[in-house]
């Protein structure tokens, strides 16, 4: 890969384009635009980690920056306030026309500002179920949302683990012209036509006195008969108040949380002092992702585990008594950057049934619900892990570790 090296150019928006697709070679979530007192640095978020790659001079940062802010509807003028917004770019790499959504976000810092780059390409064959990694037995679980008429999708995980994709991708499955479908998101990652789409600022702007907060704007997208609303991360007891009734009354709601369980979603919900009815009676499953590095087929290192080597909790999973996996190389290859080549999903899903409705009317703890799914057909995230580590795309180490 390249490493840290001077950049200089003439025009900055044939730069901003470098940097895109750079950006979609290595896979990479994040473009990090940070300057110092005499020059400024570039690196990139790849598989969680952020890899440097060039530094450019201040004279070029100040067109760069000025660019960003043009393409992005910034004021050029403004050094002292945060300012976020988006820009779309259409560009030709490879064999590929790609629709490339960048979420700018800026940071006045003590020297000049600071510039994040959030970027998502917006091409519909990307946002497919099938596409998205999920194990065979999850695929055949989640596929089953699309004959839902009514309830509540939750979709739970952290930062960067492609729920928005996940969210998008059930919505796919749906046609624009027979359901009216409304997202409310801040901001909007994927636009998608025939959606009825919203970005919510839940604050008052300062340019714009008029600001409306998410309950506000759920109760009006309810006025407008939606089938389907998908809402984006919500912290109110008002706001998942209205979000579960909608849901009881005729309504496919499908809404994200911040969690790091599915088990524990639940959890959280109670501690947000909504109803059980509600929950328990609208609730019809609880998807619960995360990114995780796909090793590099190329310089990993196969190693044998017994039976003994895994943790107790694998046991009760565990058919074989050894197993062939992989570990990571002591050196890493031209193929790969630092022994991993991108990410694939783990996920475990909640399917709610008659058991699980008591069990969340009655308000039990996740352990509780935990020992009971664990009873089922459930299969932990640590397990879909595992099954993917015997097909030698992960590292058995980063299986090991979850929860
Ligand atoms: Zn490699």
């Amino acid at each position: 890969m390249e490493t840290w090296k001077l950049m200089s150019f003439d025009n900055s928006m044939d730069f901003i384009e470098k940097l895109i697709k750079i950006w979609v070679d290595y896979h990479a979530s994040d473009i990090h635009i940070t300057p110092s007192k005499t020059q400024v640095f570039i690196r990139y978020r790849i598989s969680w980690n952020l890899e440097s790659f060039y530094w450019i001079s201040l004279e070029n940062y100040d067109k760069l920056l000025n660019s960003i802010k043009i393409a992005s509807s910034l004021a050029i003028d403004e050094h002292n306030h945060i300012q976020d917004w988006k820009m779309i770019f259409n560009i030709d790499h490879k064999w590929a026309k790609l629709s490339v959504n960048v979420r700018v976000s800026i940071l006045p810092i003590i020297y000049w500002e600071n510039i994040v780059m959030r970027l998502l390409i917006s091409s519909s064959d990307r946002l497919n179920i099938n596409n998205l990694w999920f194990s065979e037995h999850n695929l055949k679980i989640i596929s089953k949302i699309k004959d839902l008429e009514e309830g509540l999708v939750l979709l739970c995980g952290w930062t960067w683990s492609w729920k928005t994709t996940t969210l998008y991708s059930l919505l796919n499955q749906y046609d624009p012209f027979k359901s009216s479908i409304f997202t409310l998101e801040d901001p909007v990652e994927y636009t998608v036509d025939w959606y009825v789409q919203s970005e919510v600022k839940d604050k008052k702007s300062a340019s714009n006195n008029i600001s409306y907060t998410f309950q506000e704007w759920l109760v009006w997208i309810l006025r407008q008969d939606p089938d389907i609303i998908m809402i984006w991360e919500i912290r109110r007891k008002e706001e998942a108040s209205i979000c579960l009734e909608a849901a009881n009354t005729w309504h496919l709601v499908m809404w994200s949380i911040h969690s790091n369980s599915s088990i524990w979603t639940i959890t959280r919900l109670k501690k947000l002092w909504v109803e059980s009815y509600l929950l328990s009676s609208s609730l019809k499953y609880v998807v619960y992702q995360k990114l995780i590095r796909q090793i590099c087929p190329i310089c990993r290192e196969k190693i044998t585990f017994t039976k003994q080597d895994f943790p107790q909790k694998f046991h009760p999973f565990l058919k074989q008594d050894s197993y062939e996996v992989y570990k990571v190389h002591a050196e890493w290859c031209q193929n790969c950057i630092k022994w991993y080549v991108w990410n694939t999903l783990i996920s475990d899903i909640i399917e709610n049934n008659d058991d699980l409705y008591d069990l969340i009317l009655s308000w039990k703890w996740d352990v509780e619900i935990k020992n009971y799914l664990l009873s089922k057909w459930y299969i932990p995230i640590y397990i879909d892990a595992l099954n993917k580590a015997i097909k030698w795309e992960i590292d058995i180490k980063d299986v090991l570790i979850l929860e």
